[in-house]
């Protein structure tokens, strides 16, 4: 119970990644505000079970691309616990087509959703964490960050801003007890890979050195280790977790 009597934000956590980081988090004592935007049910249900095992949760929906949602959403985790101490930057959404096809309503919808929204919730949680002295941001990333993908253009820029940001953001906050660290995960079975043609799956299958796409608890449980108090001099790092497809 190495994160017993802290809180966790954790950003479209109604499915996929996001669901197994906050049972992760619940099963090391972490309280856990689980985020959603459309997914009100699962996100419901995730906290019911988290309670009904023993820990603390409730689900809040907020548009994460939304200034005043995500102060709205902090202030929530303030009313309740009166203390932030870990924020998963998780939500995120595609919109793939090449990009001599890619409309900019595509660009600025996955720029808003998956890199607006880790500006606006670092910039609302870090006040919270350099009072305290302790904080432990993780943000999600994608391995298209740092090897590209065709496309996901929007996406890739999207996630490799995520990375730029982190590491900034890591050095202004290094001396304040709050690290800030990125996940870039491969190919993990969620909702998000299901729509990937299956000739796209064969041949990342035989890139994959291991031979198979990850599942959600294997990010999950790397994120617990990067938001434990054991990870207290990893900082400004970028963690693939791709099963060996690409070593950077
Ligand atoms: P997913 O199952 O499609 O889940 C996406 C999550 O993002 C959902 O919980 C969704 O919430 C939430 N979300 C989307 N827009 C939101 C908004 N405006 N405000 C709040 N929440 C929002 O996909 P996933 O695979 O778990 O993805 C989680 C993260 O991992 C994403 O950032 C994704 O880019 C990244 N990632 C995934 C893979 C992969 O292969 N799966 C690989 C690399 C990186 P609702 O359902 O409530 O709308």
């Amino acid at each position: 119970m190495e994160l017993q009597g802290q809180v966790a934000i954790i950003t479209g956590a109604g499915r996929g990644i996001g669901r197994a980081t906050a049972l992760e988090l619940a099963a090391a004592g972490a309280r856990v505000l689980i985020n959603y935007q459309h997914s009100a049910a699962a996100a419901t249900q995730l906290a019911a079970d988290i309670i009904a095992n023993g820990g603390d949760a409730f689900s809040y929906q907020a548009n994460v691309s939304d200034e005043q949602a995500v102060q709205g959403m902090m202030q929530a985790a303030l009313d309740r616990w009166g203390r932030i101490d870990i924020l998963i930057n998780n939500a995120g959404i595609t919109a793939d087509a090449p990009l001599a096809r890619l409309r900019p309503e595509q660009w600025q919808q996955v720029l808003d959703i998956d890199l607006t929204s880790v500006f606006l919730c670092c910039r609302a949680v870090t006040p919270i964490m350099r009072a305290a002295g302790y904080g432990r941001i993780v943000s999600v990333s994608s391995l298209a960050a740092l090897a590209g993908n065709v496309g996901q253009t929007n996406y890739a820029a999207a996630k490799a801003g995520i990375i730029g940001l982190s590491r900034s953001l890591a050095r202004e906050v290094a001396r304040d007890g709050i690290t800030v660290n990125i996940v870039a995960p491969g190919y993990i079975e969620t909702d998000m890979v299901e729509t990937v043609p299956e000739a796209l799956r064969a041949w990342a299958l035989q890139a994959i050195a291991i031979g198979r796409f990850g599942y959600p608890e294997e990010v999950a449980a790397a994120i617990r280790f990067l938001v434990s108090p054991r990870a207290s001099y990893i900082t400004g790092h970028v963690l693939t977790i791709d099963g060996g497809w690409v070593m950077p």
